[in-house]
């Protein structure tokens, strides 16, 4: 045995997670099988790339959380593609077979290309993001900070709604930056372990060291900066961290779920120095760019999906990229679980929830009227009513203009949700809305607030 044999916390972690977990999660995704151990890491066998991605993106922290709580030390993993061999021993863990270890070499004989970046996910690179008109800017940005870091664009801000890609992006850069000079020093954390690691610091009285690690790098991630929100003390040691690292033209990356501007509970210095480089938006891809999406994740990954297939999802699923992956994983999963084609028929049965969720959101005509109502002092009755009075009409064209961005209700429905008006009606007040937005400049960003706010209220229901 080697003296490093961790298959039994391998064993305990895995017999945990199929008792927390869902039957049918722990079968789609802990599909994988230990393999080997060496010094530090989990060898893993997974059966496709889509899962090793996946289960990276997932479950691989949680994995590992798992694994150091059981060992007490800090056990890594690595996933290694191999075919589920046809005896189908794959699922459950089970007892390892040295002699047919197959990527399963003792790793300290294994020379790796080089060293993985601890914080860097290597699936999130620019070689699978697609680009479509909806990333563009932000893309070529990001290519050229990773060629250039530090030299332009400082910082650069990523912002939009969850699922577009920011994360993605970030962390391209930083793969990016890595390979091409791997001498750079790279930090890449989330704003959560960034203020846990600022707390802890001062509990162990080690602030000069969390000083100089942040403050020496030459490039620094910090994903979902809007955590940061009411937390003084760690906002004001990334003020200082910024200064030292902007003074030396270090790069730093963020990414938000919202404008700067619209970081409320931040103070006003550390807002301003957001702003300060280039902050790019992502917005929700279109329908070509969707497709785009499918596409290349289904050739990549050798799934058995017909374009015909990736055409529904990509007309049925216009959220965001995440819940078109979502739909892939179901697909790909249940071919692999029932060994079935998938057919357009079989991904409609599949998908069916997943589509009618998708397009109605949570959101209802009732949340865009309450928030919209609130926001202008009116009321219900008032948006919904006959009234023409310029107080009312345009509050009621900004619900109407909201309902069909973010719902996908028929202008005819949404018609008959305003008080049993046309489609042309809608249409109309859409189309002024589209107008006034070429005129008015702040109303954009009021808009996106009152949908921000409309999201909340159909999370909370
Ligand atoms: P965010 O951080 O904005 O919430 P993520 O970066 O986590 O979003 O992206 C959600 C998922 O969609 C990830 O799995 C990511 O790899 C994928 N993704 C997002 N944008 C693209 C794209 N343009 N091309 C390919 N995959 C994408
Ligand atoms: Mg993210």
């Amino acid at each position: 045995m080697d003296s490093w044999d961790y298959q039994v916390f391998w064993n305990e972690a895995m017999s945990q997670f199929s008792e927390e977990l869902s039957e049918q999660e722990y079968s789609m995704w802990f599909n994988i099988e230990y393999d080997s151990s060496t010094q530090d890491t989990i060898l893993v066998r997974v059966p496709s790339a889509f899962y090793r991605d996946q289960l990276a993106k997932t479950y691989q922290k949680a994995i590992e959380a798992r694994l150091f709580e059981l060992s007490g030390k800090k056990i890594g993993t690595e996933f290694v593609v191999v075919k589920p061999n046809p005896t189908g021993t794959q699922g459950k863990p089970a007892a390892s077979r040295p002699d047919d270890r197959k990527p399963g070499k003792p790793a300290e004989e294994a020379p790796r290309p080089r060293e993985k970046h601890p914080q860097l996910n290597i699936a999130y690179n620019f070689e699978n993001y697609i680009i479509g008109e909806n990333n563009s800017f932000a893309t070529n940005a990001a290519m050229a900070i990773a060629a250039n870091p530090g030299t332009a664009y400082n910082p650069f801000l990523i912002y939009g709604d969850v699922g577009l890609g920011k994360t993605h992006l970030m962390q391209a850069i930083g793969n990016r930056a890595w390979i091409l000079n791997p001498k750079l020093k790279i930090i890449c954390v989330s704003a959560e372990a960034f203020t846990n690691d600022f707390i802890h610091s001062i509990h162990e009285k080690a602030m000069s060291s969390f000083k100089n690690r942040y403050r020496s790098v030459d490039i620094l991630l910090i994903d979902d900066i809007h955590f940061f929100e009411n937390k003084e003390g760690s906002q004001e040691e990334l003020f200082h961290t910024f200064n030292a690292l902007y003074d030396g033209n270090k790069q730093m990356v963020f990414t938000c779920d919202r404008p700067a501007s619209e970081l409320k509970n931040l103070s006003d210095r550390l807002r301003s120095r957001f702003e300060r480089g280039l902050n790019v938006d992502l917005q929700p891809p279109n329908y070509e760019t969707r497709y785009a999406i499918l596409k290349k994740k289904v050739e990549t990954n050798n799934l058995s999906i017909p374009p015909e297939v990736f055409d529904v999802i990509a007309r049925n699923i216009s959220t965001n990229v995440r819940d078109l992956e979502a739909a892939l994983v179901k697909l790909s999963a249940y071919a692999n679980l029932v060994g079935m084609n998938i057919t357009l028929e079989v991904a409609q049965q599949q998908l069916k929830d997943v589509f009618s969720q998708t397009r109605h959101g949570n959101v209802t005509i009732d949340h865009i009227i309450r928030s919209v109502s609130e926001t202008y002092k009116v009321t219900a009755n008032d948006l919904k009513g006959k009234k023409r009075t310029r107080s009312i009409v345009v509050p009621r064209q900004i619900a109407m203009y909201i309902a069909r961005e973010i719902t996908e209700y028929s202008t005819t429905e949404l018609g008959l949700e305003f008080g049993g008006r046309d489609h042309t009606t809608v249409m109309h007040s859409c189309q002024k809305i589209d107008e006034q937005l070429k005129l008015d400049p702040t109303l954009d960003s009021k808009i996106q607030k009152l949908i921000q706010s409309i999201r909340q209220m159909s999370i909370k229901g």
